[in-house]
């Protein structure tokens, strides 16, 4: 579209007195520049379940789906799984740090630590670990989503994409009105907020589709996080038919499934 075709139709919206498309036709002009940026959705998933993830690999194909595994407890990964998240990679999911113990880095300043000797032990460490394995760590969920704006600014410069943190519903404020957990393209923070989907947050199904849609209606993306799937009860595992539903319903809706790093 050239300028005279935009300012074409910008007139072509006034005439039909489409006030509320207004917003979408700026929207459009800022964008001649850059493509869109979809609502959606980014699934992340952490600690160290390697093996469920990698067994989610059919349903998250059946939907097109991109993932994040944040892993943690480096050093006890075996040549097995390292092998399989080499895999999730290689098909276009993202793996990011959550931490080479996956200290709390809250506990560790209660303990008399520093947040350079937390960086030291906890996060570099973790980096070359990954790296020296074949990865390129592009960004860190805090263990026991803890931080502290010193944890932020110190540990911001180690990564591209953002860091994750973790957000709670209450009784008063479900999936839908939880602001922190919705990426905003047009006000993007680096520190980024997920939502419980395991068992135990309490958020259900039908709460999580107001979400999605919120998500669409806004073109925000909403962050979820969990730790294993699978249909076993336990207070954190992921349900897959919980977790199909999350699925089907960002497709009806024609979310994009976004990695951690994309969100910047
Ligand atoms: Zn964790």
């Amino acid at each position: 579209m050239n300028r005279r075709q935009f300012l074409a139709s910008i007139c072509s919206i006034a005439v039909a007195g489409t006030v509320s498309a207004l917003p979408n036709v700026w929207q459009y002009g800022s964008l001649l520049l850059s493509p869109p940026k979809k609502g959606g959705v980014a699934i992340t998933l952490d600690d160290k379940n390697v093996d469920e993830w990698y067994s989610i690999r059919p349903l998250l194909n059946k939907y097109d789906a991109k993932a994040t595994f944040f892993v943690s407890n480096l050093k006890k990964l075996t040549n097995d799984e390292v092998a399989k998240l080499l895999e999730l990679r290689n098909e276009g999911h993202e793996i990011g740090v959550h931490g080479l113990e996956h200290l709390s880095v809250e506990e560790f300043l209660k303990t008399g630590g520093t947040v350079e000797e937390y960086v030291d032990r906890e996060i570099k460490p973790a980096i070359d670990f990954m790296t020296k394995k074949g990865f390129k760590p592009n960004s860190f969920a805090y263990p026991g989503g803890s931080n502290t704006p010193a944890s932020d600014e110190a540990i911001l410069p180690l990564f591209s994409g953002p860091l994750r943190d973790t957000a709670y519903t209450e009784p008063d404020k479900r999936a839908k009105s939880l602001n922190k957990v919705y990426f905003d393209w047009d006000n993007p923070s680096k520190l980024i907020y997920g939502l419980g989907i395991d068992e135990n947050y309490g958020n259900t199904i039908d709460e999580l589709k107001d979400g999605l849609r919120r998500a669409f209606d806004e073109r925000k993306v909403l962050v979820l996080y969990a730790h294993k799937p699978t249909e076993e009860p336990g207070k954190y595992h992921l349900p897959l038919h919980k977790l199909e539903v999350i699925l089907q319903t960002t497709k009806d809706l024609g979310l994009t499934f976004y990695r951690a790093s994309d969100l910047r």
